[in-house]
């Protein structure tokens, strides 16, 4: 058995009821790491590119990796790998909380969902034991109550991964919720899901997972530890302030994406900063298993008309989505609309971008008085939390076009242009205009825009692991290329990416890989797992349709400078990075992986 690893995956029909228990692929565990790399292995080989994202032939991958369960740093993390039904694009959508060990813990590393149940059921995975059960009476119901009447269903001791109301109505921005509160966010995989009538799993375990060399591992991750205990961002920037704690310095840098993107610099962000999150409605901080930085947040509304409602986060990316996106700087009416996120089930970041498209298309007569339930202008924090709600209830025509995402509700209304996405996905909380790695990772990202693909706003804003221009386009293709590959890399471990603020070197991983599993591969190895890993992501794609074409940026952020703030008059420069990017990646000029380059890393078309 391959050390590291419970050693089985769980594969799951709906559509039969057959559950069938199938060996670890040793060979694939050492080229494709596990989690995001095994997974998408799975849905590479099983899936038809071409298929409906809500086909019963579509799969979801419920993954975690050889570094779960070993008490390496941040290591409770859980992927979900599916066609995306946001864009048909091979998604692979993280997610923290505690479920990931207890799955593993339970005998299997992954689970994989086929087919479509005739009605609506979850899974009980208990120590090995897995049950289909029914959930007609949990369907639509918000992830807090569902995992209250799942737990009197299986124990107190069981993690629950739950689908939300949006999951169950199809929406293309549905995220899966963990532990109630921890989003897998991105993609609409939370929809891939309800597409099954799939609402979840609990899941129980007591197993132990063999290690290949305990003391080697024990080593490893003490100076992991001790790596992210020196870094100022993972043992002070993120513990006490969150992630929110980037407000301030990506808005003072004058790359921070203000009203649809209108402008990148909000003067008065501020109020909404991780500094201001600690004064006005931080209780406690939040971790996920085995995490020394706990950057969560459990908030309370102290004041105001929200006062009183508690739950989790605002995170950076939720701050700035349902805040600056929208023009809104009322903290209080941000973290309302982040809990009603929650309890919807639905990608914050989407869903703040797509209500920030709304209001420039309400405001620009784009759409008609008749089909909004009220006027939605930028600056309206309440109009941002009742747009949730329309949104979440897919409520009128408005609330219908909302929950599936900025680009068909700009398209529908005639202007796709004004919808901030890429692949038709929402992009995150950093302007390409003033920072342009990050630029060319979104254009690039295998899942549409996305930040934590290749994540350049460290060297690029935060100077770590060292200072990069953030202002040149020259060698961002290299960068970006590296920061993907090592990526991946993370994310198939069952790692956290924020262990990168301290833990900079492919090293700092291999030793911990290495050990848990007695895998014989070198760094270097591992770093090509990482880019194998990523072109097996862009062959689905262009299998799926995608092309060159599609590798570009919302036409704002290349043709309309930046209005005010100390980036202003920037544009991002795609045009001059694309051709050096697919060089470095060693693909032909219209984005394709050449045979020399698939033959390196062992792919076939
Ligand atoms: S760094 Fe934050 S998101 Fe990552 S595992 Fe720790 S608490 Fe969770």
């Amino acid at each position: 058995m391959v050390k590291g690893f419970a050693g089985e995956m769980a594969r799951v029909n709906l559509s039969t009821g057959e559950i069938r228990k199938e060996k670890i692929n040793e060979e694939w565990a050492r080229l494709f790491i596990g989690g995001r790399g095994y997974g998408g292995k799975i849905i590479y080989d099983e899936v038809d590119p071409t298929t409906d994202p809500f086909a019963s032939d579509n799969k979801v991958v419920i993954a975690t990796g050889p570094a779960t369960t070993s008490n390496a740093p941040a290591s409770g993390r859980t992927v979900i790998v599916t066609k995306a039904p946001l864009n048909g694009t091979i998604a692979c959508s993280n997610v923290g909380g505690f479920f990931g060990p207890q799955i593993k813990q339970a005998g299997y590393d992954m689970v994989i969902i086929e087919g479509k149940a005739e009605k609506p059921v979850y899974l009980w995975i208990n120590d090995g034991n897995i049950q289909i059960r029914d959930a007609q009476h949990l369907w639509g119901k918000k992830p807090s109550k569902v995992e209250q009447l799942v737990k009197r269903e299986t124990g107190p001791k069981a993690r629950v991964m739950t689908i939300g109301p949006v999951g169950a109505k199809l929406s293309r921005i549905a995220a899966v919720m963990f532990d109630v509160n921890r989003a897998s966010g991105r993609t609409g995989v939370g929809a891939a899901l309800g597409s099954k009538n799939f609402l979840g799993i609990a899941a129980k375990g007591t197993g132990k997972i063999e290690f290949a060399d305990p003391a080697g591992l024990k080593a490893a991750n003490s100076k992991a530890r001790k790596l992210l205990k020196e870094k100022p961002i993972p043992s002070q920037g993120l513990p006490t302030y969150g992630t929110s704690v980037l407000v301030n310095i990506i808005n003072e840098i004058g790359g921070y994406p203000t009203r649809n993107a209108q402008d990148a610099y909000f003067p008065t962000a501020g109020q909404t900063g991780g500094e201001a999150i600690v004064e006005k409605v931080l209780i406690k901080r939040g971790a996920c298993a085995a995490c020394p930085i706990t950057c969560g947040r459990i908030t309370e509304i102290r004041e105001g008309k929200y006062v009183g409602d508690c739950g989790e986060g605002p995170e950076y990316e939720t701050t700035w989505a349902l805040g600056a996106m929208c023009g809104v700087d009322d903290l209080n009416a941000i973290t309302k609309a982040n809990y009603l996120c929650n309890e919807y089930g639905l990608d914050t970041i989407s869903a703040g971008s797509t209500i920030a498209c709304a209001m420039e298309l309400y405001e620009k007569g784009y759409i008609p008085e008749r089909d909004v339930p009220f006027p939605i202008r930028f600056g309206d924090g309440d109009a941002v939390v009742k747009l949730v709600q329309v949104m979440g209830e897919r409520e009128g025509i408005l609330g219908d076009l909302l929950a599936e995402g900025s680009y068909r509700l700009a398209e529908h209304y005639g202007h796709p242009e004004l919808s901030m996405t890429v692949k038709k996905q929402e992009f995150p909380a950093y302007d390409p205009r003033a920072i342009k790695g990050i630029g060319l990772n979104y254009a690039t990202s295998n899942r549409g825009a996305c930040h934590v693909r290749g994540y350049t706003i460290s060297p690029e804003v935060l100077s770590w692991p060292s200072a990069v221009d953030r202002l040149k386009y020259e060698g961002k293709a290299e960068l970006d290329k590296t920061f993907q590959d090592f990526t991946a890399v993370v994310d198939s471990s069952g790692m956290c990416l924020f262990t990168f603020f301290g833990m900079a070197n492919m090293s700092d991983y291999g030793s911990i890989l290495r050990a848990a599993t007695g895998m014989p591969y070198s760094d270097a190895e591992l770093l090509k797992a990482g880019e194998r890993i990523w072109n097996l992501e862009r062959l689905w794609n262009l299998r799926a349709g995608y092309t060159k074409k599609d590798d570009t940026l919302p036409s704002r952020l290349l043709k309309e400078p930046i209005v005010s703030g100390p980036s202003k008059g920037e544009v991002c420069e795609l045009d001059l990075m694309l051709p050096e990017y697919y060089k470095a990646r060693g693909w032909d000029g219209g984005g394709r992986p050449t045979k020399e380059k698939l033959e390196e890393l062992g792919l076939t078309l």
